[in-house]
């Protein structure tokens, strides 16, 4: 048998899922995979589904309609066997769950669950502890702790039990930025093993994309284009009474900010217009570039210019179509000031 046959690359392989509450979608994808040992955050708003989709994921939560497959096994279709499925993978909820019993005793149940000798139950609980900063709180009482750190023993428990899926919600959300490092460094660990897939959720762009080797933007429950892309540091000048971003040496990008010094800019995909001809409108950004690159997606095409820098700018097929735009091509960006975000 070949590396690829044994390791499929759709570990997760989800198609036409839908999930609703009382009629509501709260999660509409069509197709989504995620490979072995990747790490992928999901980033998106308060009720974006990021949630939802880790419940699913973590085969706690059925899809009211749809098929999801996970190395192979068909999921929820009568035959498979959810205990068996629900060890191979580990959610770490927010906020978490405890027992209102002891440290260890949380940490412990899962691994008494999978008949682990005592001395091995101690053992794993104690190294567990003290990869989450929380070394010698065994008999401390789980629910009397700070919310921090009973995510950390929520966090230490998961990582006990060595599952092949860790899905964290939010795993930084409630802890102190001390520990949010420390929480961030155990991922990126874990990335570099690659023993585990990770897949977590997180409000905070700049984490997911230090952390994740992938990004999956939610939106209404649906995964949309990144808003986030186009990021450049630059460094603020004032020119002419209004405030540029240099992003190098000649090309500075007109923005709303009385900021001085080094800046971080994101443009969003969505915000930039494609264009034949220069607007008249002299307060938006207007720049020439070179068409680098084409792709077409289910519901969108993903245009790269080079305009000094790679712009990744996102327009419906139809204005592509409109445009008649070939690869090499020059072609006006246009984005208004207020599309350039400081970040
Ligand atoms: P996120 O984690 O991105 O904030 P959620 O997955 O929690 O988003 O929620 C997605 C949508 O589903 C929201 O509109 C939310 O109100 C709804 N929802 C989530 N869980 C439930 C539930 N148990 N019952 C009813 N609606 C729910
Ligand atoms: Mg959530």
């Amino acid at each position: 048998m070949n590396e690829s046959a044994a390791m499929p690359p759709e570990f997760y392989k989800l198609t036409s899922i839908k999930k609703s509450y009382n009629g509501d979608f709260a999660l509409d994808i069509p197709s989504l995979h995620f490979a072995r040992g990747e790490t992928c955050a999901l980033v998106g708003p308060n009720g974006s589904g990021k949630t939802t989709l880790l419940r699913l994921l973590a085969f706690v939560e059925r899809p009211t309609s749809g098929e999801i497959v996970f190395d192979s096994i068909p999921v929820w279709n009568g035959a498979m066997n959810q205990t068996a499925l629900m060890r191979r993978v580990t959610m770490v909820a927010h906020p978490p769950f405890l027992f209102n019993r002891t440290v260890a005793y949380n940490i412990g149940y899962g691994l008494k669950l999978r008949r682990k000798s005592r001395n091995d139950v101690k053992t794993k609980t104690s190294e567990a502890l003290e990869t989450v900063g929380l070394a010698g709180f065994e008999k401390r009482s789980a629910r009397t702790l700070s919310s921090g750190q009973q995510q950390r023993v929520a966090l230490a428990r998961a990582l006990a039990l060595e599952p092949e899926v860790l899905l964290l919600d939010e795993p930084t959300a409630s802890i102190d930025k001390k520990y949010a490092r420390d929480v961030e460094s155990l991922i990126r660990h874990l990335r570099v093993e690659a023993k585990t897939t990770i897949i977590f959720s997180t409000h905070n762009y700049r984490q997911a994309s230090a952390l994740a080797h992938r990004i999956i933007f939610l939106s209404n429950g649906r995964i949309e284009p990144l808003p986030y892309e186009n990021i450049f540091k630059g460094i603020f000048e004032k020119c002419d009474g209004r405030t540029k971003v240099f992003v190098n040496e000649t090309l500075g990008f007109n923005v709303i900010s009385e900021a001085t010094g080094p800046a971080h800019i994101s443009i969003d995909s969505r915000d930039i217009m494609l264009s034949r001809r220069p607007p008249e409108n002299g307060t938006l950004n207007c720049h020439a570039g070179k068409v680098v690159r084409m792709t077409l997606h289910e519901s969108y095409a993903r245009v790269t210019v080079d305009i000094g820098v790679r712009l990744s700018i996102v327009v419906s097929e139809q204005v592509l179509t409109e445009l008649q735009l070939k690869l090499g091509e020059e072609i006006f960006c246009v984005f208004d000031c207020g599309a350039v975000r400081i970040i």
